[in-house]
């Protein structure tokens, strides 16, 4: 028997080589069809599958569309899906694991060492006129150490691009073994001690309920007045009061933001004030390869479901029947 055809809803912006990857077995729908909310929910039945970046999948969502079989995440991290409300209806979630950690990595570098050797003054002294009488004398990292939170996908790759700036590297990571860990790399038991040694430190956990607040003033503090804190994770791992007393003291040299709380933020965030923070839209994983392989990833993983296989990454497969 021929089996009906799916159909998808996809992000309103995803690398086309995905959706095209699954055109022999499904419709595709952007979700920028719908004018809003209710429309998309009144018309939520219609789904078989949905690729979703980090717009939010909520229990109502969950709830309307009875017919949903995969939540599939274009990416890592999940915190935007209702686990529990997936789960309890049935419905598989996968991710694409690994898929854009070079990209972030990449990123993350980048930030460190544009905050570092305060490239965003530089720029604008020079934008201004004033790019001779710019004389900022910054420091190197080659006799640095790096610390980062979470040694993942992201952190090890983040690890090994250190290790060709000649910088140290610090892990606080407890579901890692030492085992694991590149032969550069020293694993520390605490985010006190992570922070206390290293001298500049960046996230790559996911944000779950033990990781929310988990950076907050104590930790800053550790921080030497030349450390840096750099965050492509997800913003509400940091405490964002403790980071901005931290940088209204002088007690950190600098941050490097790539993520938001509640999407891009608005005229009252409290770190555009500072000269000294660096931030991006959280662009970390948009490069064309990154973009290419999650959508095609999260494609092959709605195939999965439509085979009925449980894709690789899937994340709640144990606890549905
Ligand atoms: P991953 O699952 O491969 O690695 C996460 C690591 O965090 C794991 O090793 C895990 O053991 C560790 N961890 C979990 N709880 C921890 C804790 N309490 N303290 C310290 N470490 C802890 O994921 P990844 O691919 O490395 O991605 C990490 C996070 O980066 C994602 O969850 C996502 O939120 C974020 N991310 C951001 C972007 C971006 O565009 N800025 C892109 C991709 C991922």
């Amino acid at each position: 028997m021929v089996k009906n055809e799916w159909t998808v809803l996809l992000p309103a912006e995803i690398h086309l080589a995905g959706p095209e990857s699954i055109a022999d077995i499904a419709t595709t729908v952007k979700r920028d069809e719908y004018d809003t909310r209710m429309q998309l929910l009144a018309d939520a039945e219609r789904f078989d599958a949905i690729i979703t970046r980090i717009e939010r999948i909520d229990r109502e969502f969950i709830d309307s569309a009875s017919n949903l079989e995969i939540i599939s995440k274009h990416g890592v991290g999940y915190d935007n899906i209702d686990v529990d409300a997936a789960t309890e209806n049935g419905v598989l979630i996968s991710n694409t694991p690994g898929t854009n950690s070079r990209a972030v990595a990449e990123h993350a570098i980048t930030l460190l060492l544009a905050v570092r050797r305060r490239l965003r003054q530089a720029d604008r002294a020079v934008r201004a006129g004033n790019g001779g009488k710019y004389d900022v004398v910054t420091n190197e990292f080659q006799s640095d150490t790096i610390g980062l939170y979470g040694y993942g996908d992201i952190g090890s790759e983040v690890a090994n691009l250190v290790s060709g700036l000649s910088m140290g590297c610090l892990v606080y990571d407890p579901y890692v073994d030492e085992t694991e860990l590149s032969t550069h790399v020293t694993k520390v038991e605490s985010t006190a001690a992570l922070f206390e040694q290293a001298d500049a430190v960046s996230v790559h956990a996911p944000l779950t309920a033990k990781t929310r607040n988990d950076i907050s003033e104590a930790e800053l503090r550790q921080l030497s007045p030349s450390g840096i804190l750099v965050n492509t994770a997800r913003a509400e791992i940091v405490d964002r009061d403790a980071l901005v007393s931290s940088l209204e003291a002088g007690a950190i040299a600098g941050a490097g933001i790539d993520v938001f709380a509640d999407g891009p933020p608005s005229e009252e965030y409290p770190l555009l004030e500072y000269e000294n923070v660096i931030l991006t839209p959280h662009i970390g994983a948009q490069t064309t390869e990154a973009l290419t392989q999650m959508s095609v990833e999260s494609a092959d993983n709605v195939r999965s479901a439509y085979n009925g296989t449980v894709p690789e990454s899937a994340l709640n497969s144990s606890e549905l029947s």
